[in-house]
């Protein structure tokens, strides 16, 4: 019996609070992984998760972007998770060194507005510069983005608080996915980790989602999971710019939606809104993690 009732106070509660189809203003989307409601377990950190944020010089993206920023410093984060896609696009053939350089220019004038948090990062499929004349160009690559973003390497891990966070590069062959190299560490990463350890895991391509374009060694992923059921684990992901949960083996998977919405454009015929990406309009998640490993994620649409 006691046994049951842990199931289902790890099951995913959602609340969707007046989501308006068309509006400009919509609620915010509470995500959680038990019922905070009469929590008693005690939060332990709030932590900012944005998503590709794609900034460019163009749709007056660089003010929209400061706009957020000025939102988010209110729910008083103690550091922000970037997923990743930080600027609009480096990767594609035709992309000269200028471009890239003037992207990734923004992104450093803006930290300056957040310059007091830290800010883990993980690389996103359009942040490398893979059209480098050659492979010995020092802005070829992922090595490169490592650099932009200030990160200690293309994947890592740290610890804050009662909690492990693991932060991803799935940016490998048949995207998304892990190499050899980074399957090896991970494993041992999770391994080393306590039995009933909190795992909160950040990836750009979903692991697995409702959408598609998602981690393409999602089993093998889900299997090692599977193998640390004894822990709470949570994943973070962006990539296809849309929200969804998911609860599988009792691992929670949350794609946050993008920053960027629709690219900072105006949208399609498909956009439920002005920067919406079908249903999801841009915005960017709260979450609130706690002692007990349980979070709640909520995602706040922005109109900027
Ligand atoms: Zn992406």
């Amino acid at each position: 019996m006691a046994k049951n009732k842990n199931v289902l106070d790890r099951r995913t509660l959602i609340k969707t609070l007046g989501l308006t189809v068309g509006a400009t203003l919509v609620s915010p989307i509470v995500h959680a992984t038990s019922d905070v409601s009469n929590k008693k377990s005690k939060k332990v950190l709030t932590v900012a998760h944005i998503t590709d944020v794609h900034i460019r010089p163009e749709h007056d993206a660089p003010n929209r972007f400061k706009k957020c920023l000025k939102d988010i410093k209110k729910h008083k984060v103690d550091f922000f998770l970037n997923g990743g896609d930080t600027i609009y696009a480096a990767d594609y053939g035709h992309i000269k060194r200028e471009r890239v350089n003037e992207q990734w220019a923004i992104w450093k004038e803006l930290r300056n507005d957040f310059s007091e948090y830290e800010v883990h990062s993980c690389l996103g499929n359009h942040d490398m510069w893979w059209a480098a004349p050659d492979k010995s160009d020092p802005m070829y690559g992922k090595d490169f983005v490592v650099k932009q973003l200030e990160t200690p390497g293309r994947y890592y891990s740290f610890n804050k608080r009662n909690w492990h966070f693991i932060v991803l590069d799935s940016n490998n062959k048949n995207a998304g996915s892990l190499d050899e190299e980074q399957r090896k560490w991970l494993e041992t990463d999770l391994a080393k980790l306590d039995d009933n350890s909190n795992i909160l895991i950040l990836s750009h391509y979903p692991i697995i989602g409702v959408n598609g374009g998602t981690h393409t060694d999602r089993n093998y992923i889900t299997d090692l999971y599977y193998k640390h059921k004894d822990k709470k684990i949570t994943c973070l992901s962006g990539h296809v710019h849309l929200l969804d949960s998911i609860v599988y083996n009792n691992v929670n998977y949350f794609c946050n939606g993008a920053l960027s919405g629709f690219w900072w454009e105006d949208g399609n015929e498909k956009s439920g809104g002005k920067y919406w990406v079908k249903e999801t309009p841009p915005g960017y998640a709260i979450i609130n993690l706690f002692e007990d490993g349980t979070i709640e994620n909520t995602y706040y649409p922005h109109s900027y």
